[in-house]
């Protein structure tokens, strides 16, 4: 290794700046950036992003042709196409950049035998299409995309299954491992995402279960860690213990966490203690000690960093830098959504870190609820522009030089 190398590792990252927009929307063309102006325009609009989900939904229903302006305007930007090969265009763009592809099949609360094996198949099919491209180089899936939530309810409550549930519950089992299976056979990683922490046991128990099996020599499967939760750091300890003792290398993505509200909800309601951390500050330190945690022991754990938050990347980065680690070490990854943030994710990238972006797509109608959960992200804070909005407003105004 040339002697410069080492001390290009070891430098601290200061010259990591999230404030070029012109490294951030280099891939997108002004009238790209026009697009996406008015669409955040529209939707830092509190009201019209409360009153849209419903009447969207309820166009879709009565089959108003609206498809064709959802897909030209919030689908465009936040979803690759609605089958793999729509988001050609996409996975080029960004790879263009530096930033990998995470293919997102976004199939939400179907409850049929036959969508879930659909589900399976395509999930499947995103792993085949990484297979030998760099610009993919994570898979993704959930598993309530694969399984029926109830039953999983029913599991992560111990209930007792009935002959037909032992049954089902089988299915869903084969369907997670042949994914894991093909993503073992191909050498691509695949992560399990994290849903509601009344069915996330159940989850945690799978995940760890396809880890001992497919990680012994490297991170192929990848669980999330939600660190809204006061119990996750704790587990992402306990975890690692396991795979130390198991001889497997853990595979952790870390996120803050989608579920609050309906989380705090769920627990007044029946009336237990929430598990969600008190304040925000308390899900930023854990999300940070989650991060220090994993970077100290890097050789055993493989993260991904799923989040929109400067101050955690910035982190992320300077803990690379100051544990000498290589940036281009296949055990940490930077991960965003598609139309956010592409300040953190090319920067990221320009800097030489890993990066890849979640692609969501699907058929416009099963990712309608994505896309109401982008909207309703992205919305006027105290009358104040989102930061995406005021991210291509800068952008716009360094083109145009006024
Ligand atoms: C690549 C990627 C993958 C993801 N995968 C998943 C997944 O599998 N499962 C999942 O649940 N989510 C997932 N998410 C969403 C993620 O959990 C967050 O909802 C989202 O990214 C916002 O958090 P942040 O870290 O980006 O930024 P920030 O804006 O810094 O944090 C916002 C988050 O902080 C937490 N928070 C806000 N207020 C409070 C409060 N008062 N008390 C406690 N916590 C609070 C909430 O989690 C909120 O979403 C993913 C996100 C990304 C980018």
């Amino acid at each position: 290794m040339p002697a410069n190398e080492t001390d290009l590792k070891a430098s601290p990252v200061t010259h990591l700046s999230f404030e070029n927009t012109e490294i951030a929307f280099r891939h997108s063309s002004n009238f790209a950036l026009k697009r996406a102006y008015w669409l955040f325009r529209i939707i830092n609009v509190n009201l019209l992003v409360k009153i849209g989900p419903p009447i969207t939904n309820f166009a879709v229903k009565i089959g108003l042709p609206i498809k064709g302006l959802i897909k030209a305007t919030i689908f465009r930007h936040f979803c690759g196409g609605e089958t793999i090969k729509e988001c050609d265009t996409t996975i080029k763009n960004l790879y263009e950049g530096g930033v990998g592809t995470i293919l997102d099949y976004s199939i939400e609360g179907e409850d049929d035998e036959a969508i879930f094996d659909n589900t399976r198949d395509e999930i499947i099919k995103t792993i085949e299409r990484a297979d030998g491209d760099k610009a993919v180089p994570i898979t993704v899936f959930k598993v309530t995309g694969v399984g029926r939530f109830s039953l999983l309810e029913k599991l992560d409550e111990r209930a007792v299954l009935t002959a037909d549930e032992k049954t089902e519950w089988k299915k869903v089992q084969q369907r997670v491992l042949d994914i894991c299976e093909k993503a073992y056979k191909t050498d691509i990683p695949v992560m399990i995402d994290a849903e509601e922490t009344w069915i996330q046991k159940t989850i945690d128990c799978l995940a760890l279960d396809m880890m001992e099996r497919f990680n012994k020599q490297k991170a192929i499967v990848y669980n999330t860690y939600q660190m809204y939760r006061h119990d996750k750091l704790a587990s992402i300890k306990a975890d690692y213990q396991q795979a130390v003792d198991e001889g497997f290398i853990l595979g952790a993505k870390i996120v803050r966490g989608a579920y609050m509200e309906k989380e705090r909800k769920r627990a007044a309601e029946i009336g237990y203690p929430s598990p969600i951390q008190p304040d925000k500050s308390a899900a930023d330190k854990d999300y940070n000690d989650a991060l220090r945690f994993c970077v100290a022991h890097i050789d055993k754990i493989a993260i991904v960093a799923g989040t929109h938050n400067e101050d955690s990347c910035r982190l992320l980065a300077d803990l690379i830098s100051e544990n000498h680690i290589d940036p281009n070490n296949p055990h940490v990854y930077f991960s965003q959504l598609l139309g956010m943030s592409d300040n953190l994710s090319f920067n990221l990238a320009n800097a030489n870190y890993n990066v890849a972006k979640y692609v969501p797509y699907g058929p416009i109608k099963a990712v309608l609820p994505y896309l109401f959960r982008r909207a309703q992200e992205n919305t006027a804070i105290a009358g104040q522009m989102s930061r995406e909005l005021s991210l291509i407003v800068k952008e716009r105004k360094r083109r145009t030089g006024i």
